[in-house]
């Protein structure tokens, strides 16, 4: 008997695998395809290394206008994905050898709850005091959207061997803005069809304006507003239409309209724990409704990133222990979007902070980076927009400009120890970094700005 059997070895179940052993709980760790999941093999890390491909292209290219005379001869893709491979293949490398040496019964299957204190693998019953549902999410389509051919989920995309010319990406959220992104850098037309009024709709508003504005100066074509109503495709290309009529052809479509649960069809249902359209729903303590079934990571409605799903395993893993571990609430979660330019930010937009305190409760500043040296130095536009409580803490940071996904640590700080404006301005932040702009803003928000106007 265990003390603790997770189902499924994505962000969420390694993490709280690699806590419970280190807690000195007997742990079975079950997963049916490769340790690290969506985030290390198919989402986070591979998506990164193109984005670093990318920008690395983008240097090339300009590197000119400041006098380094360079130019960018040609993408090769083989070796570009050679070199994503090499950093999965280490990662990967690192994790089984951290499991291994860890007490950790590791087991490959794919596993069935059988009993709320029972897995069933290879036709073995795996038995544990608790169990941990981990069993993640996967690309949703649209109704009638059928994945194939030339329209590609973020699986395939990372897959192909060649670079389209011409490549429509469906939905303007995280993923969709990070593959035009690289598309774009690597030579391609880039097209982004978004049904809500802006990009990156999660995103406070004038982080959604700049970006759209670096995306017209980049050349990334995009639609905002207009729904999507269909899609054909033949040997050749794939045209999308909207609601209003318009279409887009191109080589290939990516649909990247957000991830569903993967709660079905691992016998969840049956043994009694709530699954909604594929997501189960647990209580702050990621409980579920059955005793000692817990779940976490992207299974759980809410913010579906790595990070939290780190947090979740180790929190349950703590809380099987009885250590009473302290719950990050969504909200108080980073989040980062590593198109060019780059987008972090934690805590409440402007309009949900004037929502949750009142309009005439918060006040807000926006940091120019045209006034940060190393922001300069790099040539990249953007800002960092502070919103406070008037007289209280900041409760919302929001970040766009090249390399400020960097800068949201500080930010997470900030946000989570309730730190006013007044609290940050004496600190010193190192000149000349991004950091500094960070500092400014507050020493602004405090009234007393130092390289800024306000
Ligand atoms: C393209 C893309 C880019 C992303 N970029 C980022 C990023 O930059 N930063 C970030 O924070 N997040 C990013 N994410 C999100 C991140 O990958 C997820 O939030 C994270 O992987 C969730 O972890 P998880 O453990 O809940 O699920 P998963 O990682 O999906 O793991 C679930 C695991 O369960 C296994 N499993 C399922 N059913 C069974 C079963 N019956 N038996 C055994 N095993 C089973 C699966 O094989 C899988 O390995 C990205 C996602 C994608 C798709």
């Amino acid at each position: 008997m265990f003390d603790v059997v997770i189902l499924g070895g994505g962000s969420g179940g390694y993490a709280c695998a690699l806590r419970s052993a280190q807690l000195g709980l007997k742990v079975a760790l079950i997963e049916r395809d490769k340790l690290g999941g969506t985030c290390l093999h198919r989402g986070c890390i591979p998506t990164k290394a193109l984005l670093h491909a990318a920008e690395v292209a983008d240097t090339a290219r300009e590197g000119s206008h400041i006098g380094v005379n360079s130019s960018l001869q040609s993408i090769d893709l083989p070796k570009v994905n050679e070199y994503r491979d090499g950093v999965v293949g280490r990662l990967y490398k690192g994790l089984q050898g951290l499991v291994k040496s860890k007490d950790i019964t590791y087991i490959e299957g794919s596993g069935r709850v059988v009993a709320p204190n029972a897995v069933e693998v290879n036709g073995q019953r795996i038995e544990g005091r608790n169990l941990v549902l981990a069993t993640g999410s996967y690309s949703r389509s649209l109704p009638g959207l059928e994945i194939g051919g030339r329209v590609i989920a973020s699986e395939q995309a990372l897959q192909l061997d060649w670079i389209p010319n011409k490549v429509i990406v469906l939905g303007g959220g995280v993923i969709g803005v990070e593959f035009a992104s690289v598309w774009k850098s690597f030579g391609a037309d880039v097209t982004v069809i978004e049904a809500l009024p802006r990009l990156v709709p999660a995103e406070d508003e004038a982080v959604s304006k700049t970006l759209e504005r670096a995306f017209r100066k980049r050349g990334i074509a995009f639609s905002t507003g207009v729904r999507f109503a269909s899609a054909t495709q033949d040997a050749t290309s794939v045209t999308a239409t909207l609601e209003n009529g318009t279409s887009y052809t191109a080589d290939l479509m990516l649909v990247a309209v957000g991830r569903g649960a993967n709660g079905a069809g691992h016998g969840f249902e049956e043994i009694g724990v709530t699954v909604d359209r594929g997501w189960v729903p647990t209580d702050e303590r990621l409980r579920t409704n059955v005793p000692n079934v817990y779940a976490v990571g992207d299974l759980v409605p809410g913010l579906q990133l790595a990070h939290r799903g780190f947090q979740h395993g180790i929190f349950v893993a703590e809380e099987i222990a009885g250590l009473n571990p302290r719950m990050i609430e969504d909200r108080a979660i980073p989040k980062v979007t590593y198109c060019e330019p780059e987008i972090a930010s934690v805590g409440y937009s402007e309009a949900q902070a004037k929502e949750k305190y009142g309009a005439d409760n918060i006040a807000t500043y926006e940091y120019n980076l045209g006034g940060n040296g190393k922001s300069q130095i790099l040539g990249t536009a953007g800002f960092i927009k502070l919103v406070r409580e008037k007289g209280g803490p900041v409760v919302g940071v929001h970040m766009i400009g090249a390399r400020v996904g960097e800068q949201i640590g500080e930010a997470q700080l900030i946000f989570n120890w309730e730190a006013a404006p007044e609290d940050v301005a004496p600190l010193i932040h190192a000149h000349p970094t991004q950091n500094e702009a960070l500092g400014e803003a507050h020493l602004a928000l405090a009234g007393k700005p130092l390289h800024a106007h306000a």
